[in-house]
């Protein structure tokens, strides 16, 4: 049975203590809405011996003003049915009011948080460092899970456990994808029929731009980007950013790169009134 936890206190009396555990505690952080990708992410850590809590919590920080924190999905039965299927332990979904200040003053931040996704959601990244580290203090867990889907966010959790030395692992989990290829988002379902259609392009052109990637300088590759938000707005998305990102440092691949450098494609694109999200390795390149 899974227990619902919706206080600090709960919390509190309900988690074993470091010392105590049997096994090792497994944190899985979502904001409901659950699909297959979530469940990929509690599954991994089952399969990894854990005790399993998973947070439901649309963080109010980490959307901007007339972004969609009002028609986020909620769907709060149907997740804690599937975390009790999963065989989830512990299920904290908190009210926004125990644990987000009314005028949070801290920011966590990094200057890659201002790139990409940064760029075009103004302090989004912050939000998210904020109620990560939040409930990384609040539940202690030995590893948390974070999927590969939201690349940019992952490294920048990556970064703050090491710079902040949060005694625990970070566990990446690959991006769970629709048999065409889309990333699962809890955001898919604002897509309607044509634009569901449509999406899986995104992650097709890319793969196909990344067979295709083959550049002798910084304008070869400045030319295949451009290349790749052309195709992009032929099938009719209206991309956000294309970026070719260093692995290590994730920060854009410039000239000092040699063209055979692993990179990360990243591409952020809006199909209607919906922001999609993808992005996939690009291995070196051996010639
Ligand atoms: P969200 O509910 O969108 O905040 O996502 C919660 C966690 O699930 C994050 O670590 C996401 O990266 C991860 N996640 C979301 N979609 C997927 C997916 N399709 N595959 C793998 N992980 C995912």
């Amino acid at each position: 049975m899974t227990q619902h936890i919706t206080t600090l206190r709960q919390l509190r009396d309900a988690l074993p203590l470091p010392g105590a555990r049997s096994r090792p505690l497994s944190l899985v952080p979502t904001m409901g809405a659950l699909h297959e990708g979530h469940r990929s992410l509690v599954r991994k850590a089952r399969e990894d011996g854990a005790q399993v809590l998973a947070t439901v919590f649309v963080n109010p920080l980490q959307f901007g003003p007339g972004e969609d924190f009002d028609r986020y999905p909620r769907t709060l039965g149907s997740d804690l049915a599937a975390l009790e299927e999963e065989g989830v332990e512990w299920a904290f979904f908190p009210e926004a009011s125990e644990i987000v200040p009314k005028n949070p003053r801290i920011r966590i931040t990094h200057p890659v948080a201002e790139l990409y996704c940064g760029a075009s959601r103004p302090g989004h990244f912050e939000g998210v460092l904020s109620i990560v580290s939040t409930f990384f203090h609040l539940v202690g867990p030995d590893r948390a899970y974070f999927g590969k889907k939201d690349r940019q966010q992952l490294f920048l959790i990556e970064q703050m456990v090491r710079e902040l030395l949060f005694p625990l692992e970070i566990r990446p989990v690959e991006t769970f994808r629709e048999p065409d290829g889309l990333a699962m988002s809890s955001r898919n379902r604002y897509l309607t029929k044509e634009e569901r259609r449509i999406a899986p392009e995104l992650v097709r052109l890319m793969t196909e731009a990344r067979d295709i990637y083959a550049p002798e300088s910084q304008l070869d590759r400045l030319g295949w980007m451009n290349q790749l938000k052309y195709r992009l707005k032929e099938r009719g998305f209206r991309p956000d950013y294309v970026a070719l990102v260093e692995p290590r440092t994730f920060l854009p691949l410039d000239s000092e790169d040699p063209p055979e450098s692993p990179a990360i494609l990243l591409a952020a694109a809006w199909l209607g009134t919906t922001r999609l999200i993808d992005n996939i390795d690009i291995p070196a390149r051996h010639v």
